[in-house]
């Protein structure tokens, strides 16, 4: 199991501090894993023991300020194996029917939605409902309009609502936007953003239209949506975008194997993108201003991330993804605490808005103004 003492071995506190040293403050580092922390604890439950929720789970193991104490399920083996792995008591379990009642519980704190894409807005209601905070998985909704409703519900209960945007917490990101805002890459002008794999077992659910909402750019090329808007630090205006498909039977109607993609920004700057799941090595950001560049590649798997920039090789650590990022959300949600990139539920409504938009210009071919 990957523990926090794991970890600090594995690296060594010395290594992590000179490591660290170029990007994030000596009291940052200390923050993610300080040993003697003694401040409120995040206790989340985790809905969808599947294989990402597997991992947040063990990457959790190490967090010392976020705590996993529940599951929602509807396997009550899977259930079973959690508790006897996680020690997580019989009164914290629920499944898809009676989670309402963790309304009940004020053992739990928060809820994070890891199913299905289709299942997040009636999940993330039945949540806010039930009084509780929400982290949700990327793509929060379908659409911009059930991503804004879920926004509301979340807003009216007075709860927060987080989506797992694990690559804003990420060092050598952080690093290239501190560079950015710090004017050191000049003028920005152009973002690429290359996310695609090629996908397998046909009969998974990320290819049926009812559950994933769409195909590679609901799952990957939201990626390349995202991290546009946070490397080019604006809003979108205008986007262009073109369908190919090359196997309809296994990419059925509404479900998109390749989409091309481009979009413009207030400042003149432009994205051109590409979001796949018929083509291997595609994990690269590259990012350039009138007066240097920077590039990540790998840019968004679960690491070690790597890049480089104008100045050099980008040298900061490897830090498991779904760690930082829950350290972090127990200080957003328990202390309020504004991560330097947004990732609330309005953040997630704006890639959705992008999302809208791509799809309707690969329909209709034109360019598709839009306003977030
Ligand atoms: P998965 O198929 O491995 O797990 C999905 C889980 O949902 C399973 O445990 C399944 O039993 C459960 N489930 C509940 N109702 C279901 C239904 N009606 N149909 C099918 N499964 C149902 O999927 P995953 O890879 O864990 O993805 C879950 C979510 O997490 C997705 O929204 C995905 O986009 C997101 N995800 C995010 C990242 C990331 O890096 N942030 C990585 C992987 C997945």
């Amino acid at each position: 199991m990957n523990t926090r003492r794991d970890f600090l071995q594995k690296i060594g506190g010395s290594v992590l501090a000179l490591h660290l040293a170029p990007l994030v403050a000596k009291a940052d580092a200390d923050r993610v894993f300080e040993p003697s922390y003694a401040g409120p604890v995040l206790r989340v439950a985790i809905c969808g023991l599947g294989g990402y929720g597997t991992r947040v789970a063990e990457a959790m193991q190490a967090c010392v300020k976020a705590k996993l104490v529940g599951v929602i399920s509807g396997t009550p083996s899977k259930i079973k194996s959690w508790q006897s792995k996680y020690g997580i008591p019989e009164k914290n379990c629920y499944n898809y029917e009676n989670f309402d009642n963790i309304k009940n519980n004020p053992d739990i704190d928060a809820v994070y939605v890891i199913t299905p894409n289709a299942l997040h807005h009636d999940q993330v209601l039945r949540v806010a409902k039930a009084g509780k905070h929400v982290i949700c998985e990327k793509p929060m909704a379908l659409n911009a309009k059930q991503g804004q409703e879920m926004v509301d519900a979340c807003t009216k209960a007075k709860v927060k609502l987080l989506v797992g945007y694990r690559m804003h917490f990420e060092p050598k990101t952080l690093e290239i936007i501190r560079m950015r805002k710090a004017g050191e890459l000049g003028k920005v002008r152009f973002f690429q953003g290359l996310c695609g794999f090629k996908t397998g077992d046909p009969g998974q659910w990320r290819l049926n239209k009812e559950l994933a909402g769409g195909g590679s750019l609901m799952d990957i090329g939201i990626y390349a949506i995202n991290g546009s808007r946070y490397m080019i630090g604006e809003e979108p205006i205008w986007v262009t975008a073109q369908e190919t498909k090359t196997d309809p039977i296994k990419f059925k109607v509404g479900v998109d194997e390749t989409i091309q993609f481009q979009l413009g920004f207030p400042s003149g700057a432009t994205a051109s993108c590409l979001s796949t799941y018929n083509m291997n090595n595609l994990d690269r950001f590259f990012l350039t201003g009138d007066d240097g560049f920077a590039e990540l590649m790998p840019a968004t798997g679960y690491g070690p991330i790597q890049g480089r920039t104008s100045k050099g090789e980008l040298t900061n650590p490897h830090i498991t993804h779904q760690t930082v990022q829950m350290e972090e959300m127990a200080d957003v949600i328990l202390k309020g605490k504004q991560p330097i990139i947004p990732v609330d539920g309005n953040e997630a409504v704006k890639d959705l808005k992008v999302i809208d938009a791509i799809y309707e210009a690969t329909k209709s071919g034109k360019k598709t103004l839009i306003s977030i």
